[in-house]
């Protein structure tokens, strides 16, 4: 099993006398530094001079440009736009750096496919939260913490670990544990749940959609039934919470036995399911798609932005739309 690490194994005292750059201020950067400022690490805020500069000094930290910060600072932690981050590591970040220093990525993405390449003598290492932006700050407050993959990429102090814990300390993650595993491990199982798992599982759910619709059945009440009720979130939440068997349970014994004695009539897709996720899988591992999305850029963003307009029109929107001002439901309540 992987190493996995808890408070007890960081210690917030090796950042003592040492400055962190939060460099972007965005959903991951602001709730990184209030964390880290209100677990007493000194901090400086990088960020062009715009919203989320204003911001950052709105929430009272001292805020410079990125190239400055990353000269003030110890510790440099990269939360900007993954699709950004090799052109301002470059222009403002590299040139900035001193032995000794430490940079830390929330994403494995940049180093894992070469787009990235700090110098040798830094230190590199991953904090990569398993939890959005909002969340990690509501999970800090709460006192709960939040997962996150953490590895050193590059130790070329001795001290790469320790000060890598100490921010994931620092951040509110080791409360809830660590797991230790590589850029490219992070990176790639990432992207899988992207490109593999949530593809596939919205298919599962937009077949279904056609399906009852086609059959007669009024599209909010299949919507309701099928998402927009909770009912379903509702039992992710429990498998997480009790465990994935425990939580059937939960369920009246009608719909157990309707589920455990149909589930094998899908049994005949796991084969072509995993043959197509073996593929997204490759074109992952093998640095396609990071070359693809980063690499052939303005196309990608081009293709991004037309299949995104094309979506908004699928009738889906429109019904989604519909039940949810109806029952009040998040942003339409
Ligand atoms: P955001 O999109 O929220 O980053 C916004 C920040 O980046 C702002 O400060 C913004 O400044 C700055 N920024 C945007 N464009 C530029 C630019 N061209 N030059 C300089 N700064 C720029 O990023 P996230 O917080 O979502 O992601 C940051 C990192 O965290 C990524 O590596 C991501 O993979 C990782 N991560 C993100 C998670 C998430 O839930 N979002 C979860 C786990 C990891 P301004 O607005 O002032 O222009």
């Amino acid at each position: 099993m992987a190493a996995i690490y808890h408070d007890d194994d960081a210690d917030l005292g090796v950042l003592e006398d040492q400055t962190v750059a939060v460099v972007g201020y965005g959903n991951q950067g602001r709730s990184q530094a209030l964390n880290l400022r209100d677990s007493g690490v000194n901090l400086i805020v990088g960020n062009i001079r715009d919203q989320a500069g204003a911001a950052a000094r709105e929430d009272g930290f001292p805020v410079s440009n990125i190239a400055e910060a990353c000269e003030i600072a110890d510790v440099v932690m990269l939360l900007i736009p993954d699709e950004i981050m090799p052109e301002v590591f470059k222009t403002d970040v590299a040139p900035n750096l001193v032995p000794g220093n430490l940079v830390v990525f929330a994403s494995g993405y940049n180093i894992a496919f070469s787009l990235i390449t700090p110098p040798d003598y830094v230190d590199v290492a991953l904090v990569a939260p398993r939890m959005i932006g909002v969340g990690v700050r509501e999970t800090f407050v709460s006192g709960s913490g939040f997962p996150s993959f953490v590895g050193v990429h590059h130790d070329s102090t001795g001290t790469a670990k320790a000060r890598m814990l100490a921010i994931a300390k620092g951040i509110g993650s080791t409360r809830a544990g660590c797991i230790d595993m590589s850029m490219h491990d992070e990176a790639t199982l990432d992207l899988f749940t992207e490109q593999a798992f949530g593809p596939a599982f919205g298919r599962v759910l937009m077949t279904a959609i056609d399906l009852l619709v086609e059959a007669g059945y009024p599209p909010e009440a299949v919507l309701l039934e099928l998402y927009l009720s909770g009912e379903f979130a509702y039992s992710f939440e429990k498998m997480r919470e009790v465990g994935i068997m425990k939580q059937m349970d939960f369920h009246s014994r009608t719909s157990q036995y309707g589920t455990v004695t149909r589930s094998a009539r899908f049994m005949t897709l796991d084969k072509s399911i995993k043959e197509k996720m073996s593929a997204v899988l490759e074109d992952i591992r093998s640095g396609s798609f990071a070359d693809e999305w980063s690499n052939q850029q303005p196309k990608a963003a081009a293709l991004f932005e037309k299949i995104r307009e094309a979506r908004d029109k699928m009738p889906i929107a429109d019904w989604d739309q519909k039940t949810r001002t109806a029952f009040k439901i998040g942003n339409a309540g």
